[in-house]
């Protein structure tokens, strides 16, 4: 339920609709814009008709029922867009992010020169996996904490702000630690108990869509986030499994822009791990700018052919430079034949 209040509203008239909302067995959840105050109140309320009563109460504009199963990541709860700050950097402004680096933190040689090749290029995030979430237990697993020493140093070295990624609730206090930004993998997508771990983490959340994942399911994984006390999550669409082998997953970029319709969260997209080919990744990544992606994730290696991960979908150096310098390029390519008539 979001009980719609005036932006007029007294300290004294929104502490009353705070304390009726808890009687009625929910947690409120404030929002303050200039015009108005959105009152969530989240949870299965024990008191319906009286929380709806509260139409009647001072500065009360209006008492709407949220009808996603999702409330605090669904639009209806927040005025206006959400913007993610991670370090120096927000997702979620209107401009497009670029986050770049390896699948893996391989060596501090392969970081360090990557950071700065990236950097260079215009990215404005450092990526790079310490902890690996593998499909075989015999590939490599990551470097663990060396590999984050290596991501602290890069971030020294480049400015740029660090995303890893966390797999398990043990480790969230050492890559908290380390890193400025914790991203949870497709597959974890749905590990309730990291989700509920990070609620409490300090650090802004990338929340990967699970491979088989719905877009409801996806923004239900946020919600867990969002409710358990962190409001920092963007959301970053990977690529889904469907009958089709010739790409690694396929993109769903209407799922891009449904999530902006339904979400005030930042949403980006990462055309390395949907496609798992090099030769995609430009276009792709133009595409996802076209649907309203507020940032894009890309996997980078000085020798894609050595990566000890993802080698096929990752850029070489130049490569990445290359997309930099044609992400914003117009595509002026519309038929105009038919505009005289005979
Ligand atoms: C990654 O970003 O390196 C990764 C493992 O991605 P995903 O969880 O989307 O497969
Ligand atoms: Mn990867």
């Amino acid at each position: 339920m979001i009980i719609k209040m005036s932006g007029a509203a007294t300290e004294e008239e929104i502490d009353h609709v705070v304390t009726r909302v808890k009687e009625c067995g929910c947690q409120p959840h404030i929002s303050r814009g200039v015009e108005h105050i959105i009152i969530g109140a989240v949870g299965s309320p024990d008191k319906r008709n009286e929380l709806e009563a509260l139409r009647a109460a001072p500065a009360v504009e209006d008492v709407i029922p949220i009808t996603h199963p999702f409330k605090l990541v669904s639009r209806q709860y927040k005025l206006g867009r959400s913007i993610v700050k991670v370090g120096p950097v927000s997702i979620g402004n209107g401009e497009v992010v670029v986050i770049a680096g390896p699948c893996s933190v391989e060596s501090r040689a392969q970081l360090l020169m990557t950071a700065h090749a990236v950097r260079d290029a215009g990215a404005n995030m450092l990526r790079g996996g310490a902890y690996k979430p593998r499909t075989s237990p015999y590939d490599f697993q990551g470097l663990g904490v060396e590999a984050l020493q290596f991501l602290k140093t890069a971030r020294e070295e480049t400015g740029l702000p660090v995303v890893t990624e966390v797999m398990s609730t043990e480790d969230v206090e050492i890559v908290a630690e380390y890193a400025d930004m914790l991203q949870v993998g497709a597959r974890n997508m749905q590990n309730f108990s990291l989700l509920r771990r990070l609620a409490r983490s300090e650090r802004p959340i990338l929340l990967k869509r699970g491979p088989s994942a719905t877009i409801k399911e996806w923004l239900l994984a946020a919600e867990y986030l969002l409710a358990g006390g962190n409001p920092n999550v963007v959301l970053c669409e990977r690529g889904i499994k469907t009958f089709e082998t010739e790409t690694r997953n396929t993109l769903d970029l209407a799922a891009v822009a449904l999530a902006k319709e339904l979400s005030h969260l930042p949403v980006i997209v990462d055309p390395s791990h949907a496609t798992g080919r090099r030769s995609l990744v430009p276009g792709v990544s133009r595409a996802a700018i076209a649907v309203g992606a507020d940032g894009l994730m890309i996997e980078v290696h000085p020798e894609p052919e050595r990566a000890l991960s993802d080698g096929p979908q990752s850029l070489d150096l130049e490569g990445f430079a290359q997309l930099m310098s044609h992400l914003e390029e117009p595509a002026p390519r519309l038929a105009r034949t038919n505009a005289v008539p005979a």
